[in-house]
């Protein structure tokens, strides 16, 4: 499908049309700088445009429909965005297209968990080692009983668990504020996938027992799902995804409006759980080629971190058979080579306090 035939279809399919303005790429500020005329502008612009393009003719992968609602997605939208620790922002495609969070959700919970309930209390509950399987597989860590890590079903339905138990009823309220305080504007819950998923999330109540059975959570497994399964269908656009990490990337701080939505502790070791963990059982191919701390949803979405620099998030529902987007997998590989973004590139110099004593 040519570039215009996908913007004729995602008009027609009432999504964003890809390619509108003059250069097929915006720069949209969200109370941000809207100017294009500021340094690197073009750079960041045209690096979009190149990964967008790459993957704009790939049409392989599917849309997940085990959530029946997430099945009526259009296929089509395509959206990409890059948000700086400056308060910047560049997007091309569709990306103020709707989607729920899913599995991105993970990282953010995690994060709030390690504030919330303390490290040790973490851990005490959930591993930090990849577990090398699907990310809704029903195993644990054979030593311990708890889930492998947070990024997969199981640790972060612990994860769920330790909120509630810390928070009560107001734990979901609490991770929403958070979430939309990252984002920089009010997230809203998208009621018809929390309730397909609550309907039809059979699995994820089988692994919720087995937690309690494993004491990996100390509350009732309802009252985690309910937290999980709410925090999963959260709506977010590519554009707050990548305000969001933006939001991790300038150590908790949302880079537009100063609002501290995570600590900084925390935020350090998420990005290293979602370095190892955050893209399931393809975390190491991740790590080999784009080499970024990265996180999938099977809504479509990732998001990735550029830490103390940019957050990047990119929006394509359809699926590899490992839950990951298609066009997301291959843009982030086209943009992290494309600026050499790779947490081990050759052109990544290091600590500066380190280079100051190698003088
Ligand atoms: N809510 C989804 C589930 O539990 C999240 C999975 C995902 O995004 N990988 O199955």
């Amino acid at each position: 499908m040519s570039l215009f035939d996908c913007a004729l279809h995602n008009f027609m399919m009432h999504c964003t049309i890809p390619g509108s303005g003059a250069s097929g790429l915006s720069s949209v500020g969200q109370e941000a700088d809207i100017s294009l005329h500021h340094p690197g502008s073009s750079e960041f612009e045209s690096a979009l445009e190149r990964a967008w393009v790459s993957q704009l003719d790939n049409h392989s992968g599917a849309l997940a429909d085990y959530i029946p609602e997430l099945g009526k997605a259009n296929p089509n939208c395509f959206g990409m965005a890059i948000a700086t620790v400056k308060g910047k922002l560049f997007s091309t495609g569709d990306v103020t297209v709707p989607f729920t969070i899913q599995s991105v959700s993970k990282a953010f919970a995690f994060c709030l968990a390690l504030e919330i309930a303390g490290p040790e209390k973490v851990s005490a509950r959930v591993g930090v080692e990849p577990s090398g399987e699907a990310f809704n597989a029903i195993v644990f860590d054979p030593e311990t009983n708890r889930p492998f890590n947070p990024m997969v079903n199981a640790g972060a339905i612990a994860i769920a668990g330790l909120l509630y138990e810390h928070l009560g009823d107001k734990a979901f309220d609490v991770l929403m504020e958070r979430f939309s305080m990252a984002a920089g504007r009010e997230l809203q819950l998208n009621e018809a996938v929390f309730r397909s998923e609550d309907a039809t999330g059979h699995r994820n109540r089988a692994i919720a027992h087995l937690l309690l059975a494993n004491d990996a959570i100390a509350v009732a497994p309802d009252d985690a799902l309910s937290v999980y399964f709410r925090q999963c269908s959260i709506d977010v656009t590519a554009i707050d995804l990548a305000w969001m990490g933006a939001t991790f990337a300038n150590m908790g701080t949302n880079p537009v409006t100063r609002a501290l939505a995570f600590d900084l502790a925390s935020v350090r070791s998420t990005l290293a759980v979602m370095f190892t963990c955050g893209m399931y059982d393809y975390a190491g191919h991740w790590a080999y080629d784009v080499g970024i701390p990265a996180k999938s949803g099977v809504g479509g979405g990732i998001v990735g971190v550029v830490n103390r620099q940019l957050g990047i998030a990119t929006y394509s529902p359809r699926l590899d058979a490992k839950g990951n987007s298609v066009r997301g997998v291959g843009a982030f590989q086209a943009i992290a080579d494309d600026f050499g973004l790779h947490a081990f590139d050759c052109t990544n110099v290091g600590s500066t306090f380190i280079s100051s004593l190698l003088r």
